[in-house]
């Protein structure tokens, strides 16, 4: 079977692409798009959490019409946050005002795929990819029936493990620092007085979250996604993902008393890519785009991956119509992409390699480093921005961090 365009992977990086080309190309050029879920987008692994429209084009102000690009219908939105609260291991907190809101990110996930569907391109769902040989590559469907697609194209939207990546010679060998394991329930019947559905919190320490952070990312007034994440290089002892998302919801002095009595109703676990974005994101010779986690297109200070993915998803779907139309580079995906987003991805590896010399193997620096930062400090962290009380610590930090026991 010849099809144009193979999206493999509908997550929402190849649902934004997905829903951006159909409406581009009609049927003028032929779509397949395939998951191996039986419903894309769900189970929903995710905090869902999206800076509102207004901070997005503060973060990307290189991205054309950013506050209307990032502005989501109403029926997606769970709920509107107010500000970040940042907690240091011995309790301190930070709170900075940021607009955002958590997404029912199924159901727009589902949304997009509609339109693709909408004008004309083919789903097929629990359909996975398996190989590829001689420009043909083999799916199974419902784990059985394979087909052989010859694609023109190929979007590799597939995630932080990505078998087109692989494939196509794109994927970086990357050390695990570079990969947060994570693992987040959705809580319910929330009612202390201490929740605030206004607010997102972030919870750092060795106990909760080495390497990461921990989080409440309010959904309701009485519901929150609240997750942690663990890198493996900062492990200590028998400490692993479960372990410290359950020190978090019942040892953490605020948090355990935020979640009194809240039922656990959902469980997901995944892989949260925080190195920086593959250079390399265009394979010419076989036409392979690579979009969303598996380039690795994540905002590395903070794992925020939605808001790359529907960038990275529309620069692709213009770069697609050009090239079937009047046969201009593939490489355009790669250099557009760069120019609206390079300088967001730089700041943000640029703060994780600073919380990584800060958080590496004791808390106290944690906490000797928050004690100094005030609200107006981690705004600007919030905006993947370095404060200046780190730049200028930062040539002394490796002899800070040996006295800081
Ligand atoms: C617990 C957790 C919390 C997070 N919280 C946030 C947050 O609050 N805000 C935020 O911005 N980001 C968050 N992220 C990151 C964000 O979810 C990802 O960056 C985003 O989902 C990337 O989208 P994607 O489409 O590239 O990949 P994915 O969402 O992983 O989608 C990939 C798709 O490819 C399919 N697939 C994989 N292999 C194959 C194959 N061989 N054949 C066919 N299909 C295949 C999968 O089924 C999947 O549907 C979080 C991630 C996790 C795990």
């Amino acid at each position: 079977m010849d099809v144009d365009i193979l999206i493999v992977g509908l997550g929402p990086a190849g649902a934004t692409v997905l829903s951006k080309v159909a409406p581009l190309i009609e049927s003028e050029f032929s779509i397949l798009a395939i998951d191996h879920r039986p419903k894309p987008g769900f189970p929903v692994q995710c905090g869902e959490f999206m800076p509102s429209p207004d901070e997005m084009s503060a973060l990307v102000p290189d991205v054309p019409n950013a506050r209307e690009f990032f502005t989501f219908d109403n029926q997606f939105i769970s709920t509107h946050t107010d500000h970040i609260s940042f907690f240091s291991p011995k309790g301190k907190i930070i709170q900075t005002p940021f607009q955002g809101y958590s997404l029912y990110r199924g159901n727009w996930n589902s949304h997009l795929i509609e339109i693709g569907k909408k004008h004309g391109a083919e789903v097929w769902t629990s359909a996975c990819v398996v190989s590829k040989k001689n420009g043909q590559v083999t799916i199974a469907r419902n784990n059985a029936k394979k087909v052989h697609i010859k694609p023109q194209i190929i979007i590799g939207a597939d995630g932080v493990n990505s078998r087109i990546a692989k494939w196509t010679g794109l994927s970086e060998n990357r050390h695990p620092k570079h990969f947060v394991i994570v693992k987040q329930h959705l809580m319910v019947d929330i009612k202390s007085k201490l929740y605030d559905s206004s607010d997102v919190q972030m919870f750092f320490g060795e106990n909760y979250a080495p390497g990461a952070y921990a989080w409440i990312i309010p959904k309701s007034d009485s519901s929150a996604n609240v997750g942690t994440g663990i890198r493996l290089p900062m492990l200590k002892g028998d400490m692993n993902v479960s372990k410290a998302l359950s020190n978090l919801i019942n040892h953490h002095p605020i948090a355990s008393q935020t979640l009194k009595n809240a039922h656990i109703s959902q469980t997901i676990a995944g892989v949260v890519p925080v190195g920086p974005p593959y250079q390399k994101t265009v394979n010419m010779e076989t036409k392979t785009l690579l979009v969303g986690d598996s380039a690795c297109q994540v905002v590395s200070s903070v794992g925020g991956g939605i808001p790359p993915s529907m960038v990275a998803g529309a620069i692709a779907a213009n770069t697609i119509d050009h090239h079937l139309r009047d046969n201009s580079p593939l490489s355009d995906y790669q250099v557009e992409w760069k120019q609206q987003m390079q300088k967001m991805f730089n700041r943000a590896y640029k703060l994780r390699q600073f919380f990584d010399a800060i958080s590496t193997d004791r808390d106290s620096r944690i906490q000797w480093y928050m004690n100094r930062l005030s609200s107006s400090d981690i705004n600007k962290v919030v905006h993947c921005a370095v404060p200046w009380k780190l730049s200028l610590v930062a040539p002394f930090m490796r002899f800070l961090n040996w006295i800081i026991k």
